[in-house]
């Protein structure tokens, strides 16, 4: 069922769905659009519906107060608290409870959870208030210019479950929103309008009211009543309200100012107006967006096409319009992906190429392309700073995050600035190729080297940014990529879930258990089991089973599967005796709670946007992936180490309890999300002395202290923003510190040397080598004409044209020697062949010179790559010069010989004057 479907049903029964108390007490009346068909509900006789009107408030807004956009909050919170809602604090704008969304989208996001592929609500109070900033990337284009499209704006949401208590359905819900519009705004009843409408979701659906305003949709009442899908649906146990408002738009009504950015931003606008010396002309924005309001709608979405209409009907040129709006389109644009940015990285989000970064990092380099065609001297940590002055009002945690955001702007704008250059280099050859770019072609550009439009344009590679650049941009990148899930081997329909022994007792490795199922012999399922499966990137146990070993532990569903090393001929309904390798298990636990000190220690040495990226427990060694914006310099990796150890020093305990998901993310916050969501309403909280706390189903140690020693091995960036540690921990620790101490001591042996002066007996080595190798040189150069003359002197010579032919299979002396030689050689004698075959570890290498006349019938070329193919090889040179290499050892004597044969018929093609195909 689609929406016209739902609108259809709905609609036939206006009377049960749409008409509230409300309607009826005031006596709004129900018609229908004569443009779209819409039905809507208000007091005034209409022809249409709102969402073709002009906005009629700007300049002369219909409230009895102005509010700028936090006390625009203020007033709203308070009606709503006094109206018995629980007013939330917002969540993150970054989405770690659903790992379909990389962005918190809107407000009710908050209160969902996906379990089984269907959303679950939970709401924390009921009823409740939430000012949720959301973050959107479907419309870049349109942000800054039409004056109400953002990146990131704050979605109020009246959000409250009807059927638990405190609940109400959609006469409360209404009755709210209007005594809010009416009695604490101002606005008079008749200019209120509700639309009629649907909405479709995940496994729900529901019908709803908009509300608008002289043309302004302010606010959209969802009512969620039906579950299920098109064929079959019922009445939900919980229906749910989703009144969601933009507070952008609510401030904008009461102020009238000509866009929504003018107050949104608080005095962020006219500061950076006042600071770059921009006139204003309001009276021509005023009309300017009026105009807008009313001609951009879904069929022209394009504002750019727009202008040139407008500017007509304002009386004044294109080019007079663009005079006055480019200056102020560009302060909205940037004080909108500012905000967004500021968000977006207090909340631990880093911009890079890949994931929900992806975005990040086009609005940033977006905003700089912007300032910097704008030729305005300001720096986004600046603008940042500005929003968090305004805003820590209403959002006081941002303030904490202040340094943190610098930090990444900073680090962020100087890799666009370091990338100049070679964007300068790539639009000059864009240019002089006249090349015309497709939205495509521009993509590519952005994707492999960084390069915007914005920067294209400014420069002048391009004319004009295609308007569905941005937008096609970020479609590419908001599909969050969900895991693969582990493919579901075995059907197992019937069979109970297996009980997990190992949460129960995590010291437990024997125990007996009644076989429940065997398949295909070595698949054995137990009623319940000790052996960890594998899991959270946690590898599985190994042991034994009834004498046969068990290799691979996995879960499937809530049904552990063991499979064995050979087939067994245990039967079904069989009690049988297991154990669990300890060794192993041991060591990997180690790892396990080593990997979350870890992720603690990274975040408290690198910054708050460090996040456990992935991570793998093995029984000799782990791995912690962390988000970070670059490589680690060998400071910071023994930082983290340090303090990781200090943690394993201190002893701490190793609480494990289990919460109701609600109250484990109220209580610890989304921190608990280190590992991914939990697709389940209990979770698992590891707390490590409120060191570190995170959600997990892993096994751990009881105290940091039974970790011994962690120690990190490497540390590499696997991806942007991303860099990968591996440690070991435990036994593997000291096995890895014996290692590296048995292959110190047999390098102090080898270099005759102490233990503790082999740093110094090395680099004295390696000076003497060198003035070795220096001296060899010299000897060389020395001696050379001498050898030289000898190797003419024993040359074979070839009857034909005074062609002399030296070859040599050589051991012992290197490549370095041969070319001195062989140059010599041939500038002694230029009718001499110089063919060397060097000996190497993995093969042969072969060096060819031929002097000045031997090459006029020749090619040093030539016969460097014949003999390279007869050794299984390649080769190839100039006239002058050849080489190649081979590996059949025992071809070396066949091809010596060959060489005469070779130059003798590759001479008489010359004097016959054939040619080569080469
Ligand atoms: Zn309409
Ligand atoms: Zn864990």
């Amino acid at each position: 069922m689609g929406k016209k479907e739902l609108a259809t049903l709905f609609g036939s029964d206006y009377e049960r769905y749409y008409k509230v108390n409300l309607f009826e007490k005031k006596g709004f009346k129900r018609q229908k659009c004569g443009k779209c068909t819409k039905f809507f509900w208000s007091l005034k006789e209409r022809d249409f519906c709102p969402d073709h009107e002009y906005y009629s408030f700007i300049g002369k807004p219909p409230t009895n107060k102005r509010l700028d956009y936090v006390n625009t909050w203020k007033e709203i919170e308070f009606f709503f608290k006094s109206n018995n809602h629980s007013i939330i604090r917002r969540y993150p704008v970054v989405c770690r409870w659903r790992d379909d969304l990389y962005f918190t989208i809107a407000s009710i996001v908050d209160f969902q959870r996906i379990m089984e592929n269907k959303v679950v609500f939970e709401l924390p109070s009921n009823p409740l208030l939430v000012p949720q900033m959301s973050l959107r990337f479907n419309d870049i284009e349109n942000v800054g210019l039409t004056g109400r499209h953002y990146t990131g704006f704050c979605m109020i949401g009246q959000t409250c479950n009807a059927d638990a208590d405190g609940g109400y359905w959609k006469d409360r819900c209404i009755e709210l929103d209007y005594e809010l519009l009416t009695s604490r705004l101002g606005i008079q009843s008749h200019e209120i309008v509700f639309v009629e409408d649907v909405w479709l979701g995940a496994g729900a659906f529901g019908y709803s009211l908009e509300y608008y305003v002289n043309g302004l949709e302010l606010g959209n009442a969802v009512f969620t009543e039906f579950e299920g899908n098109e064929n079959s649906y019922h009445v939900m146990d919980n229906k749910i309200i989703d009144m969601g408002a933009g507070l952008e738009r609510l401030s904008w009504i009461t102020m009238g100012t000509p866009t929504s950015y003018d107050c949104a931003f608080g005095p962020i606008v006219q500061r950076l107006v006042d600071r770059l010396g921009i006139i204003s002309n309001s009276e021509i924005m005023s009309r300017y967006f009026t105009a807008i309001s009313g001609r951009l709608s879904e069929q022209i979405n394009d504002i750019n096409t727009l202008k040139p209409l407008i500017a007509k009907s304002l009386g004044i040129s294109r080019d007079e319009l663009s005079k006055i709006m480019s200056p102020f389109e560009a302060i909205y644009t940037i004080a909108d992906h500012t905000r967004t940015l500021l968000f977006a990285i207090a909340d631990g989000a880093l911009p890079s190429n890949v994931g929900g970064g992806y975005n990040l990092r086009v609005i940033l380099r977006r905003a700089i392309s912007i300032l910097e065609k704008m030729g305005w001297n300001i720096k986004l940590e600046d603008v940042t700073d500005l929003h968090i002055d305004y805003l820590k009002q209403m959002y006081p945690e941002l303030e904490e995050h202040t340094d943190d955001v610098r930090t990444i702007l900073r680090i962020e704008s100087d890799r666009y600035v370091g990338s100049n250059e070679r964007m300068h280099a790539i639009a000059t050859s864009i240019k002089n190729a006249n090349r015309q770019l497709s939205v495509d072609d521009l993509i590519r550009m952005y994707e492999s080297d960084g390069i915007t439009p914005d920067f294209l344009e400014r420069v002048g590679a391009i004319d004009r940014i295609p308007s569905t650049f941005y937008t096609r941009l970020a479609d590419l990148h908001t599909e969050q990529n969900i895991a693969q899930t582990h493919k579901q081997t075995y059907s197992l329909a019937g069979i109970a879930p297996t009980k997990a022994l190992y949460y129960e007792d995590m010291s437990m490795r024997e125990f007996s258990a009644k076989i429940i199922r065997i398949i295909d012999g070595r698949n054995i399922i137990l009623d319940q089991t000790a052996f960890y499966p594998r899991g959270g990137g946690q590898e599985p146990d190994t042991g034994v089973m009834g004498g046969i070993e068990v290799i691979e532990v996995i879960k499937q569903a809530d049904i552990i599967i063991h499979k064995l090393q050979n087939r067994s001929n245990f039967v079904e309904g069989q009690t049988i005796d297991a154990s669990v390798s300890n060794r192993r298990r041991e060591s990997i636990t180690k790892h396990h709670t080593a990997t979350h000190i870890l992720n603690s220690s990274a975040r408290n040495t690198l910054g708050s946007w460090v996040w456990q990226n992935s991570a793998f427990k093995e029984e000799d060694y782990g791995r912690l992936d962390i988000t970070h914006h670059s490589a680690l310099n060998k400071e910071e990796i023994w930082n983290i180490e340090r303090k990781a150890n200090v943690v394993v020093r201190q002893n701490l305990p190793v609480v494990i309890n289990t919460y109701s998901r609600g109250n484990a993310e109220q209580h610890y916050t989304f921190r608990i999300y280190q590992g991914g969501v939990v697709p389940s309403n209990s979770v698992r909280i590891v707390n490590i002395n409120n060191w570190d706390i995170e959600a997990c189903g892993g096994t751990h140690v009881r105290k940091t202290g039974d970790i011994g020693i962690i120690k990190i091995v490497k540390s590499e960036r696997i991806q942007d923003g991303v860099i990968r540690l591996e440690f070991v921990a435990g036994e593997a620790a000291l096995k890895y510190i014996q290692r590296q101490d048995s292959q110190l001591t047999s390098i102090s042996q080898s270099l005759g040397s102490s233990r503790e002066k082999v740093v110094e007996s090395l680099q004295k080595m390696i000076y003497e080598t060198e003035t070795t190798k220096k001296k060899i040189k010299t000897v060389l150069r020395k001696i050379s004409p001498h050898i030289a003359s000898s190797i003419s002197n024993s040359a074979r010579l070839i009857p034909k044209g005074n062609i002399k032919i030296y070859s040599i299979y050589d051991e012992e002396l290197d490549e370095d020697y041969h070319i001195a030689i062989g140059e010599k050689s041939i500038e002694l004698d230029p009718y001499l062949i110089y063919v060397a075959l060097i000996s190497r570890d993995q093969g042969l290498r072969v060096i060819v010179f031929a002097g000045e006349h031997a090459r006029k019938k020749i090619h040093a070329g030539i016969i460097a790559k014949q003999l390279s193919i007869e050794l299984g090889g390649s080769g190839r040179g100039n006239e002058r010069f050849g080489q190649g290499g081979g590996r059949f050892r025992d071809k070396i004597g066949d091809s010596l010989k060959s060489i005469q044969e070779l130059v003798v018929k590759e001479f008489s093609r010359t004097e016959s004057g054939g040619k080569r195909d080469e």
